[in-house]
């Protein structure tokens, strides 16, 4: 069912996204228990998430906030008055028979994100975003052949942000979805974490011909939990879907569930069937009406954002738009880097060695920069002794890598290592006569101006010395000795 590229170019892909963000708040949205991930099932519940007659639900105001500060960020408009209402449907994970959501009067509507793309940054309009409480999980896989269900998620609080259908590609919904998670967890709203459901995405996708502007019927993705399935359940249902349109047949309005173990999608239900909610306002919460002041006071207390904090790093630093990138990655690294400067590192050699040597140590065994050993200070401490000449920046390399694994100081490192530089011109003079010495073939061929065993030499007083000689010295000295 492969399309061939030449069919491929005559359709254009139409993607939307809508993304689930859980909030870091501590308590529930309408109750006080804890939202903490991982407790023992049925734990943290309570008579008004377990969804019992007879109780009054109360709205978590930070979980306000949190949707006010996304909303702000993303240049939004955020409704004088929004109202939560009932979206009713059964499932076993649901005990009222409905979730709390916002329908009509959502809490942010418009605004846009600017994503990285070939060619440039591209504008994806937002629809909205709403605030709305999460259902329990069902269970069924104990082993013990029953199904049971865990309302410890029931009532947690996720703000939903639905994008206009202005994405084109799978790899530009991933870039959507990478600055939108980046967006998120900098406004310290949601922890980002995808294989625990934190940040979640259903999308939208259909297919037309290519410069056509009308919209097909569109089929949905559900519950993506990370960038690669992404990718690939979006890529499997466009080629299903011009499949299917190059066959002759119709494009069915339906959800459909991506298997990453198979690579394909199937459906789950028909969107017909399952689209009547019969939406109405909850009348046990009044409208939510956020002052004027108090906004204004979210916007003031707003973090410098990823764009911002790009465009400085590149200014003020003198970095390159990659480099920039990289290192505004996540807060926590820029603010890693910022403190490395704080004590006296140059930026372009902070930049170099912490997208270099730490984010490799880092990447291998899979951990975030908040669990690095190596403090801004030690790391800016070692700097300074490559500046100071007591170690080469190939023998730093070495010690790093002690600091790393054991969070020593780089000074305790060479010490302890006997790592020091030798510059002194004696004792280098010594190493490098015996070498010479040693390789009487090599000096006849070398002085018969075969230049590139210059290296040769250097290699072998590097290797006698332990990789201690000073480099620079060592080229130096070589040269006056085998010219002489
Ligand atoms: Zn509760």
């Amino acid at each position: 069912m492969t399309a061939t590229a030449p069919t491929r170019a005559a359709y254009e892909t139409v993607i939307g996204l809508e993304v689930h963000a859980q909030l870091l708040t501590r308590s529930k949205m309408f109750c006080g228990c804890a939202t903490a991930f991982g407790a023992e099932p049925n734990t943290q519940v309570c008579p008004i998430c377990l969804g019992m007659p007879g109780v009054l639900p109360v709205v978590n105001k930070r979980a306000v906030e949190f949707a006010v500060r996304l909303g702000l960020a993303v240049h939004a408009t955020i409704a004088a008055s929004s109202r939560f209402a009932r979206k009713n449907y059964f499932y076993p994970d649901l005990p009222k028979g409905y979730q709390i959501s916002q329908y009509e009067l959502p809490i942010c509507e418009g605004g846009w994100l600017d994503i990285g793309v070939e060619g440039g940054p591209k504008r994806i309009r937002l629809t909205r975003a709403h605030l709305e409480e999460d259902a329990g999980k069902n269970l069924h896989d104990l082993g013990d052949g029953a199904s049971h269900v865990d309302l410890n998620r029931a009532g947690t609080p996720l703000l939903e942000i639905v994008s206009e259908p202005d994405l084109r590609s799978a790899d530009e919904a991933v870039a959507y979805l990478k600055a939108l998670r980046e967006l998120v967890v900098y406004l310290g709203i949601c922890d980002g974490n995808m294989e625990e459901g934190s940040f979640r995405c259903d999308a939208n996708v259909s297919i037309r011909p290519a410069g056509s502007a009308t919209l097909s019927t569109r089929v949905e993705l559900k519950n993506i939990n990370s960038f690669r399935y992404v990718k690939r359940a979006i890529e499997y249902e466009v080629e299903r879907q011009i499949g299917v349109v190059e066959d002759g047949g119709r494009i069915v309005q339906e959800t459909r569930l991506f298997d990453p173990q198979r690579g394909v999608s199937v459906t789950m239900r028909s969107k017909e069937a399952a689209h009547d909610y019969r939406y109405f306002p909850e009348p046990d919460l009044v409208p939510i009406a956020a002052p004027a002041a108090w906004i204004a006071e979210i916007r003031a207390a707003l973090p410098e954002l990823p764009e911002a904090k790009r465009a400085r790093f590149a200014a003020d630093y003198g970095l390159s738009a990659y480099d920039a990138t990289v290192l505004t990655g996540s807060r926590a690294l820029a603010d890693y880097f910022e403190a490395t400067l704080r004590h006296g590192a140059p930026p372009k050699t902070a930049a170099n060695w912490i997208m270099g040597e730490l984010l490799a140590l880092l990447n291998a065994e899979g951990a975030e920069i908040d669990m690095c050993r190596v403090t801004p200070k030690s790391l800016a401490a070692l700097f300074a002794l490559i500046d100071a000449g007591t170690i080469s920046g190939k023998i730093a390399k070495t010690v790093f890598e002690d600091m790393y694994r054991t969070g020593a100081e780089p000074d305790a490192v060479v010490a302890a290592k006997g790592l020091v530089q030798v510059s002194d011109a004696g004792e280098l003079a010594a190493v490098i006569d015996q070498v010479i010495a040693d390789s009487p073939k090599e000096l006849a061929q070398y002085r018969a101006g075969k230049d590139k065993l210059f290296g040769h030499f250097v290699g072998q007083v590097m290797k006698r010395t332990q990789g201690k000689a000073n480099p620079a010295k060592v080229n130096e000295l070589l040269k006056a000795r085998l010219e002489g």
